[in-house]
């Protein structure tokens, strides 16, 4: 975890807007609007006792402009530097109530933000689509149930189905939430992530039956396994016991939610494909990486 960080973005709102400045995040110092002027303005106190910054014209000091206008932060009444303590706890995976303890911002701000933050990941993965496998290559695909918990009067929450698949040669996978486990659901998910020619391997659950028969070029190759030899690579033998981390991480996760509605759990798997894939250097690369994909999603002016 990088202190150094914190510390950076974490401390003044000063550090917090140059952060974001040089992250595309956030505007430029603006230029003044009265005629004739034109002049770059400065960040001052904004005068409510908080710390907080506003741009304003050294000339016409009647001239602001708030130093959230147009960013994806503009709606918060939370400061940047204390949105920057939420990015970087999000960004080392730090859950939610600990974020509420050391930030001292409300748990539902927190919660939100997080919301917000998945949101971009969401974002992301809907602009680059990616497929895993290949010619030759096993993905192992599998559903299961995620989530199940009783709510805060001991009712039982119904079941919630996670399809998903995973290359080990790769390291890569892929989630999706779905609400059916039948093939009309199932197999245009493996077409949507999975390439061409792959070895498709899965047990007999009866929706994967016509896998060899999607009409994708090369077709699909399918390989069944007994779910008594669970996860057994159908090449090699050898069991994949890289699939089970890969869905066991998944889960570790939800439960780090204490449960997910299933209103944002498909956000929730997008988050974590995302951190699996641009997570993997650490905390300081993931919120950067972020704040990337943040401003190309939404370019500051
Ligand atoms: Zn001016």
């Amino acid at each position: 975890m990088s202190y150094a960080l914190l510390f950076e973005v974490g401390t003044t709102e000063r550090g917090a807007i140059q952060f974001l400045q040089r992250h595309q995040c956030l505007r430029q110092a603006p230029n003044c609007h009265r005629p004739g002027c034109g002049r770059s303005m400065s960040l001052v106190d904004d005068g409510s006792g908080h710390g907080r910054l506003i741009w304003r014209c050294a000339t016409h000091k009647g001239e602001k402009i708030p130093t959230k206008a147009n960013s994806y932060w503009h709606n918060s009444n939370v400061p940047l530097h204390k949105h920057m303590q939420i990015l970087f706890n999000w960004s080392h995976k730090i859950g939610g109530l600990k974020t509420v303890d050391q930030t001292g911002v409300g748990e539902k701000t927190v919660y939100e933000w997080f919301g917000w933050y998945r949101d971009i990941c969401s974002t992301w993965l809907l602009n680059n689509p990616y497929k895993i496998g290949g010619i030759g290559v096993v993905v192992q695909v599998d559903e299961s149930v995620v989530a199940y918990r009783k709510n805060h009067v001991g009712r039982v929450i119904p079941q919630k189905w996670v399809f998903g698949g995973y290359c080990k040669d790769q390291g890569i996978g892929f989630f999706e939430y779905v609400e059916r486990r039948d093939a009309a659901t199932l197999l245009p998910l493996i077409r949507k992530y999975v390439h061409p020619g792959s070895i498709i391997c899965s047990d007999l659950w009866a929706s994967y039956q016509q896998v060899a028969n999607i009409p994708v070029n090369p077709p699909y190759q399918h390989g069944t396994v007994n779910h008594s030899q669970n996860f057994v690579d159908p090449v090699t033998g050898v069991h994949t016991n890289a699939v089970e981390a890969y869905w066991s991480r998944m889960k570790a996760r939800l439960k780090e939610y204490h449960g997910v509605p299933s209103a944002t759990l498909a956000s929730h798997l997008d988050e974590f494909m995302w951190m699996d894939l641009h997570g993997k250097s650490g905390g300081r690369q993931t919120m950067e990486t972020l704040l990337l994909h943040l401003s190309q999603w939404r370019p500051v002016p």
